[in-house]
């Protein structure tokens, strides 16, 4: 979802942008107008996020998938040593792709519980030699997700946030890299981010393509060639929304209320429970299954008849999944919560 005030406000200036005659979507990267716009997005998401200054933010392309390979190709220096924590499919694909380019160790894994929890790190378990150590902040499949960051020490931590960043308050400067996909709390798809600690740029190996190398960005204010104008005009609408709801802190707030509605009723069903361990819970995707497959199917198409969309659980779990990032509303979950209770009390 997109806030609908954002969607409204792109929607009154989509063919007139500030009385230029153009859509953003024709402006010129280089134009006065679309400098104005990745300035203020990146001023906002500083404010916004607390950013330190020795911290470079870039818009990137590629997706969070394409940071797989960007991560290890930019932080791998002469040792080539990484420590890895598996805790879902994301951190999977994450490590296949670093262990293309060196010596990859994976410190600590749920795999054997399904992902159905965080595993504990503890600073002894990191290889002072590693390049760098790296997490999933928040597992969107599996709906689980860190509730501290982990302490390695001198060794720079990179994590995957693309499904909570701007969700709950994290202390930027315990990290060396902060990537995420824009599609879930930023903005439309296209657009990625990438924080990055500014000793960390420049390290990059001789092969690393131009486009994955965090320097080329940094270098040119993401402006090295042609970023994704729209997507990132539409981010900083989002964070221009974020801005007047009170920040991060109050939607932190939001989004722990809108997840204990929807916890408080699974734990009270008879008929639904969650998969998930308790102090391992995500607040952005909560996953719930009842006591059939077939019953998840009836829950799933009636609940669209009701509008409740997007309720499928992903194929490599089953059950339900609602993903209840930043711009659904409370009423949306309420709204899930009620539909819940009719659906157990006719399937008792
Ligand atoms: N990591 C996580 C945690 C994700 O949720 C996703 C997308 N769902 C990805 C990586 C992949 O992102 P992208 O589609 O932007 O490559």
């Amino acid at each position: 979802m997109l806030p609908l005030p954002v969607l409204e406000k792109a929607q009154s200036e989509l063919t007139n942008y500030k009385e230029s005659g153009m859509s953003v979507m024709e402006l010129s990267h280089r134009s006065a107008l679309f400098t104005e716009i990745i300035e203020e997005a990146e001023q906002h998401l500083r404010e916004l996020m607390e950013i330190p200054d020795n911290y470079k933010v870039l818009f990137v392309q590629g997706g969070a998938s394409q940071q797989f390979a960007s991560v290890p190709l930019n932080l791998f220096g002469e040792k080539g040593k990484a420590d890895y924590v598996n805790t879902g499919s994301w951190s999977k694909k994450a490590i296949k792709e670093a262990e293309k380019y060196g010596d990859v160790r994976v410190i600590a894994s749920s795999e054997d519980a399904n992902f159905t929890y965080i595993p504990k790190i503890e600073k002894s378990m990191i290889d002072p030699e590693a390049d760098y150590v790296h997490i999933t902040t928040n597992n969107t499949i599996e709906g689980t997700a860190f509730h501290e960051i982990p302490d390695t020490g001198d060794v720079p931590l990179v994590a995957d946030m693309s499904s909570n960043i701007l969700s709950e308050r994290m202390d930027v400067s315990k990290l060396g890299v902060i990537y995420a996909g824009a599609q879930k709390n930023i903005g439309p798809a296209g657009l990625t981010v990438v924080i990055v600690r500014e000793d960390l740029i420049g390290k990059a190996s001789k092969s690393c393509p131009v486009m994955l190398d965090y320097k080329t960005h940094s270098d040119k204010g993401s402006l090295y060639n042609t970023p994704p104008t729209f997507a990132i005009y539409m981010a900083k609408l989002v964070f221009e929304w974020l801005k007047e709801l009170g920040g991060i802190a109050e939607m932190e707030k939001i989004n722990r209320e809108k997840a204990a509605l929807l916890y408080n009723q699974i734990e009270a069903s008879r008929l639904f429970s969650s998969p998930v361990e308790k102090d391992s819970r995500s607040i952005m995707n909560i996953p719930f299954v009842s006591p059939s497959a077939d019953l998840d199917v009836d829950f799933i198409s009636q609940a669209k008849e009701q509008g409740l969309e997007t309720l499928k659980g992903h194929r490599s779990v089953g059950g339900m999944r609602a993903s209840i990032y930043n711009a659904m509303p409370k009423e949306g979950v309420q709204s899930l919560v009620a539909f819940m209770q009719n659906f157990e009390d006719s399937n008792q």
